[in-house]
């Protein structure tokens, strides 16, 4: 079966690999569709620690081609997505139902082969089936709009909240849909022209190009000098953490989703003096993946606006290009 392997960094090749042989508990899964993910990038260029070769991919959506005999919540053609972080199940965080903190979680397409293939296999706890009303491409979506789910939920009610959002890429403009159609004020920054344009046709208040204008003092303008209620950072940048904690406002709250590589030089007295609480948001838990599902199915949420590019699996190269050398492209989806 073909695979796109990753034996190096920048160096992925098609592959005929061996089909997964599913275990105990495990499904095997056809792809029908995946999606390229900032974490896919970091593991081509060869930002995240793995082990090589490696087939990377975990926003899947698929039809299940073998269940092992003990599982009875799946059968053969069910079409379903994969919440693609396994937790053990038997550690104190898995047991407390908080499996997205799992210590030994596997990770789909880091930890283990992943979904740009043409099979991949997962634990049956962790594969959703899904209605017929979510097509291929939005499945592949439900994953990034579950990790924009839990962002907002941590930022509490959003019900007349005005929201900075820096960063609008895809978990970016997932969560500035939720953010905004829970009764909040968007502001979105970013740097790329595309999705600022993206942003506002999806209900951002205002939308800042981060070159064209002081961020800070745009802000500050905008709320008349009070600040930001709830700063969400999911630019996976470093400055931007300095000037949220400039620009929230005394007992605001700092929401954080990117994964920026580096550290912050923080002065904890402002942290003190202004009450700011950061909050951090990691992936997901099962509720948050139902949620995701269920927003897609009740067509709550523009998933497929994001989606700008779709490549066969052959051509996964080009779309690797797209997303890093021509730094074009919202969500790009690969077909096996
Ligand atoms: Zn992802
Ligand atoms: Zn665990």
């Amino acid at each position: 079966l073909l695979a796109a392997v990753i034996h190096g960094p920048k160096d992925v090749r098609l592959e005929e690999i061996k089909k997964p042989q599913p275990e105990d508990e495990e499904v095997l899964i056809r792809v029908n569709a995946a999606g390229i993910c900032g974490s896919d990038i970091h593991i081509w260029k060869g930002n995240l620690e793995v082990h090589y070769p490696l087939v990377p991919g975990h926003e899947c959506c698929g039809h299940v081609v073998q269940v092992s005999e003990r599982d009875t919540t799946l059968k053969e053609g069910d079409r379903v997505v994969i919440q693609p972080n396994f937790g053990c199940t038997s550690c104190y965080l898995c047991r407390m139902g908080k499996d997205n903190l799992c210590p030994s979680k596997v990770r789909l397409g880091v930890d283990i082969d992943g979904c740009f293939a043409e099979y991949v296999k997962a634990p049956a706890r962790y594969v959703w089936p899904i209605p017929d009303e979510i097509s291929d491409q939005q499945g592949a979506m439900v994953e990034p709009l579950a990790v924009a789910v839990r962002a907002v939920r941590k930022m509490g009610n959003p019900l007349g909240k005005r929201v900075l959002l820096l960063g609008g890429g895809p978990i970016g403009l997932l969560t500035l849909q939720l953010a905004k159609q829970t009764g909040a004020a968007v502001i979105l920054a970013d740097l790329v022209e595309e999705r600022l344009a993206l942003g506002r046709k999806l209900g951002a208040r205002e939308v800042l190009d981060v070159n064209k204008c002081d961020l800070a003092k745009r802000v500050m303008w905008l709320t008349k000098g009070e600040g930001i209620d709830v700063v969400i950072e999911a630019a996976g940048a470093t400055q931007t953490i300095e000037l949220a904690i400039e620009v929230v406002r005394p007992g605001g709250m700092i929401v954080l989703v990117g994964l920026p590589h580096g550290t912050v030089r923080i002065p904890p007295t402002r942290i003190v003096r202004k009450e700011i609480e950061i909050q951090g948001s990691i992936i997901y838990s099962y509720d948050d993946f139902r949620q995701s599902i269920w927003l897609i199915r009740e067509g709550m949420i523009d998933v497929d606006s994001l989606i700008t590019h779709k490549f066969p699996l052959k051509e996964i190269g080009k779309a690797f290009d797209v997303l890093t050398t021509a730094r074009k492209g919202i969500k790009v989806i690969v077909k096996p």
